[in-house]
C-alpha cells in the first residue's frame, strides 16, 4: 500500500491503482463521461482531469490515466484551475450534445448554464466522440466500429458506412453511449441497429426477448445456443445448488 493525499486528506492506496480508482474508494466524486470501469481508459473527454503535486512541481493529470506509483503524491481534485478547465471542456461537449441532460447537469454544477455562447449552439445533437462505443465493440469480440474523417466531420461508424459483416447486434455500444447518440430499436421481436435488422432471441423460460441470435452465437461459439436469458439461467443454477443442498 502507498500513502497518498488526496483532498487534504491521508490515505493508503494499493500500488498501480489510479487517482480516479482511488478517489472513488474515498467517496470523491470526479466527473468522467469516457470512463467505464470494465473498459481500458482512453481519457478522450478530459473531464476527469486534476492538479497533482510530485516533487515539489503542480502539474495537471487526467485521474483516469494517472497510475499511483509512488507515496507522497498529493492530488487536489477541484480548485478554480480545474474548474475552469472542466468548465470550459463541458462547454464543448455541450457543443456538440446540447440537449443531453447528464451534460446539462454538468453545465449547471459548474455555472456555465445560460452562458450567451450557448445561444448560437446548433441544436443537432451529435456524438461526443467519448470512443466508449468502439472500446464496448472491441471486448465484445466484433470490434465493428471506429472513428472515421478529422475535425468536425469526425464520428462513429461502421466500416465503409456500410452494415458491417462482424456486427452481431448485441446492443453493447447503444447501452454505453453516455449521451444515448446510438439508435437501437427492439419492436416485435426484431432489433434494428447501425443499418441491420436482427432478429431476436426468446427465453424459453420467461419468454421475452433477450438477445440476438448472432449475439448468442457468438458468445456461446454454438449456432444452436440454448435459448435461456441471464435472469432465468440465475435462478434455475440457484433452484439445482438449492435442490442439491436440499438433498445432498
Ligand atoms: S456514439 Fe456515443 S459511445 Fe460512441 S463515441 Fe459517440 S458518444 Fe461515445
Amino acid at each position: 500500500m502507498i500513502e497518498i493525499v488526496i483532498d487534504g486528506q491521508k490515505c493508503y492506496v494499493e500500488k498501480g491503482i489510479t487517482i480516479l480508482e482511488a478517489a472513488k474508494t474515498m467517496g470523491i466524486r470526479i466527473p468522467t463521461k469516457c470512463y467505464h470501469p470494465g473498459l481500458s481508459p482512453s481519457g478522450s473527454c478530459r473531464l476527469c482531469s486534476v492538479e497533482i503535486k510530485e516533487m515539489g512541481r503542480h502539474r495537471i493529470v487526467m485521474s483516469c490515466m494517472f497510475p499511483i506509483e509512488n507515496p507522497g503524491l498529493e492530488v487536489i481534485t477541484f480548485n478554480e484551475r480545474i474548474k475552469k478547465l472542466r468548465s470550459f471542456i463541458v462547454e464543448m461537449l455541450l457543443l456538440r450534445s446540447p440537449d443531453d441532460p447528464s451534460l446539462k447537469a454538468l453545465a449547471r454544477e459548474y455555472g456555465i448554464e445560460d452562458q450567451p455562447s450557448h445561444n448560437s449552439y446548433t441544436r443537432e445533437n451529435k456524438c461526443i466522440l467519448c470512443g466508449l462505443c468502439i472500446s464496448a465493440c472491441e471486448a465484445s469480440g466484433s470490434a465493428a466500429l471506429s472513428f472515421i474523417n478529422r475535425g468536425h466531420e469526425r464520428e462513429v461508424a461502421t466500416p465503409f458506412d456500410e452494415p458491417s459483416l462482424t456486427c452481431t447486434g448485441c446492443g453493447a455500444c447503444a447501452e454505453i453511449c453516455p449521451v444515448n447518440f446510438i439508435e437501437m430499436e427492439d419492436k416485435d421481436g426484431v432489433r434494428f441497429i447501425w443499418g441491420k435488422i436482427f432478429a431476436l432471441a426468446k427465453c424459453r423460460i420467461c419468454g421475452k426477448y433477450f438477445a440476438t441470435f448472432e449475439q448468442l452465437a457468438a458468445a456461446t461459439g454454438n449456432d444452436e445456443p440454448e435459448l435461456l436469458c441471464m435472469r432465468c439461467k440465475q435462478l434455475e443454477e440457484a433452484r439445482i445448488i438449492g435442490h442439491g443442498i436440499t438433498t445432498g
